[in-house]
C-alpha cells in the first residue's frame, strides 16, 4: 500500500514526498479514505502509530478548495489534552501545510501562559488545537468563533476524560453548530469515551489498530 491510493490529492502527495514518508502507516491507510469521505471516524490508536499525520493530511486536503479564514470563525478544531501534545500536532500541521499551494493557517493554544498574544494571533486560524480549559477562556472572551466549524478532531480523548476534563468537553461540545464531521482517537476503548463516542460520532467507521 501506498500514500497515493489513500485518495490524498497530488499536493499533500508531494508534502508527504518532502516529508520522507515512504508508505503510510495502518492507521493511516483506515483513517485517511474515512476522512477524506467526511465519515464520522473513531479509532482506537496508541501514541506512536502514526495518527497524528492520519487525521492532519486528510483535513489539510480537505482544506485545499477552500478560501482562507479572514475571521476568526476556526474551520477545524483538535482538542488534546495537553500542551505538549496540542504544540505536536501544531508542528506536524505546519510541516505538512508549508509545502501545499494553499498554505492552511494553524495554531496551538494552552493555558499557563498569557491568553493576550494568543487571542491577537486567532485571526484567521484555519486549524486550531487547544486543551479544554484555555478553548473556553478564549470563547468567553470571544476570541473565538466555533459557529463555522466543520471538523473536531479529540485526540487522545481517554487521556482528556482522565485528566478531568469531562465538563469542559461537555461545554465545548454544546456551543458547535450540529453539523459537522467528528474524528475521535483514544488508545483505550474505557466505557467513558465508549459514552462520549456515542453521544459525538453519527454512524462512524471504525478503526482499531
Ligand atoms: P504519532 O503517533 O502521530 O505521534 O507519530 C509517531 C511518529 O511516526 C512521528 O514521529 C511521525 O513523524 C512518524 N510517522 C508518522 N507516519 C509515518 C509514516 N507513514 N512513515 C514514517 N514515519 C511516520
Amino acid at each position: 500500500m501506498s500514500f497515493s491510493n489513500l485518495g490524498l490529492s497530488l499536493p499533500l502527495l508531494e508534502a508527504v514526498r518532502i516529508e520522507t514518508y515512504e508508505n503510510p502507516f495502518p492507521i493511516q491507510i483506515k483513517a485517511i479514505p474515512a476522512i477524506l469521505q467526511k465519515k464520522d471516524l473513531w479509532a482506537l490508536a496508541p501514541t506512536g502509530s502514526g495518527k497524528t499525520a492520519a487525521f492532519v493530511l486528510p483535513i489539510l486536503d480537505l482544506f485545499q478548495g477552500k478560501t482562507a479564514v479572514k475571521s476568526r470563525a476556526v474551520a477545524a478544531l483538535v482538542l488534546v489534552p495537553t500542551r505538549e501534545l496540542a504544540l505536536q500536532v501544531d508542528q506536524t500541521v505546519k510541516t505538512f501545510a508549508n509545502s501545499l499551494p494553499r498554505n492552511v493557517k494553524s495554531m496551538a493554544v494552552y493555558g499557563g501562559v498569557s491568553i493576550n498574544p494568543q487571542m491577537i494571533h486567532l485571526y484567521g486560524t484555519d486549524l486550531l488545537i487547544g486543551t479544554p480549559g484555555r478553548l473556553l477562556d478564549l470563547l468567553s472572551k470571544k476570541a473565538v468563533d466555533l459557529s463555522k466549524l466543520e471538523i473536531l478532531v479529540l485526540d487522545e480523548a481517554d487521556k482528556m476524560l482522565n485528566l478531568g476534563f469531562k465538563e469542559e468537553v461537555d461545554e465545548i461540545l454544546s456551543s458547535l453548530p450540529k453539523k459537522r464531521q467528528n474524528i475521535l482517537f483514544s488508545a483505550t476503548t474505557e466505557e467513558a469515551v465508549a459514552g462520549l463516542s456515542t453521544k459525538l460520532l453519527h454512524e462512524p467507521v471504525r478503526i482499531e489498530i
